[in-house]
């Protein structure tokens, strides 16, 4: 079946529309590159940093997530790269964070929220990226947005530690296009407003399917009701991705969502911009984009 499908990895897609669509990959450290280079990905839609903190006692220095960032960049030569900053938090936790117990951490101190309450550790990643970005083509997300208020002091804070770096003379990405995740229901109602203030979206439905229907993503007990197809999931899927094209900007999807086959269809029709997979799901995908109606090989 994996010979069957190699036919499909140098391939290509466009909408009939004139969109391209590409089929990227999600990364949780360097070791993960190897399986989505085989497979010809178009890109890194999502890059988890939390893992370069996790199961260690410290945090990684500057330098330290500068090589790793570093590397996957120059692995990844001019194909973009989306790292998204820290999102701690939920059901991670890092010990030498400092986080409070909490009654419902997937509504409490996660992702943003969190980095701006440690706002070194947040400023450390930042220029850790910026500095990376001057070796390839990264991209920087913002996870867990809900209000305008996190992405606006989210996109300030980058910008300081951007002129600090340039104050210092250090090698940075002057022009690193910004992006957020669309995981939050009401980012996700209010994607016009949000799409006038970055670069692309990418949809998170691991979260945004979580608490569109107040389904813990976690819980085996109402795992029946955690549902990508509920009518008001793809709701806010099509409306967001609608609002990015209305204001000139692209809109993929790095939840699991974007890895089932089942889904490729329907988001196709919705012209997703990108399909961002898990693990060896690239082919697949493609095989599935090939048979859409609306699509046509490069
Ligand atoms: C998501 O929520 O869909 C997502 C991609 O982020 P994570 O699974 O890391 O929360
Ligand atoms: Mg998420």
């Amino acid at each position: 079946e994996v010979k069957a499908l190699k036919k499909y990895k140098p391939l290509r897609f466009n909408y009939t529309s004139g969109r391209h669509v590409s089929v990227a990959g999600n990364i949780g450290s360097i070791d993960d590159l190897e399986l989505l280079l085989e497979q010809g990905t178009e890109g890194i839609g999502l890059f988890r940093t939390e893992f370069l903190f996790m199961g260690r006692t410290e945090m990684p220095s500057e330098e330290e997530q500068f090589e790793i960032y570093k590397h996957v960049a120059e692995t990844m030569k001019d194909k973009p790269v989306i790292i998204r900053t820290l999102d701690i938090g939920g059901d991670k936790i890092i010990p030498y964070m400092n986080m409070p117990d909490e009654e419902n951490p997937f509504m409490g101190l996660r992702a943003l929220r969190l980095c701006f309450k440690e706002i070194e550790v947040f400023k450390t990643q930042l220029r850790a990226i910026l500095r990376a970005g001057y070796y390839g083509n990264i991209h920087i997300m913002f996870p867990m947005i809900g209000a305008m208020d996190e992405l606006l002091k989210a996109k300030t804070i980058l910008e300081t530690c951007k002129h600090t770096l340039l104050e210092q003379g250090i090698p940075l990405s002057n022009h690193l296009p910004v992006g957020m995740m669309i995981e939050i229901p009401a980012a996700a109602i209010c994607a016009r407003d949000f799409a006038k203030e970055v670069d692309f979206f990418s949809i998170g439905t691991n979260d945004l399917i979580q608490y569109t229907l107040a389904v813990d993503r976690m819980n085996v007990d109402v795992s029946g009701l955690y549902n990508p197809y509920h009518p008001g999931v793809l709701h806010l899927i099509q409306s967001t991705i609608q609002a990015a094209h209305e204001a000139g900007i692209w809109c993929g999807m790095c939840g699991e969502m974007a890895s089932d086959i089942e889904a490729t269809s329907l988001l196709a029709k919705m012209e997703l911009d990108e399909f961002s997979v898990t693990g060896n799901a690239i082919l697949k995908i493609k095989e599935q984009l090939s048979y859409q109606t609306n699509i046509t090989v490069e």
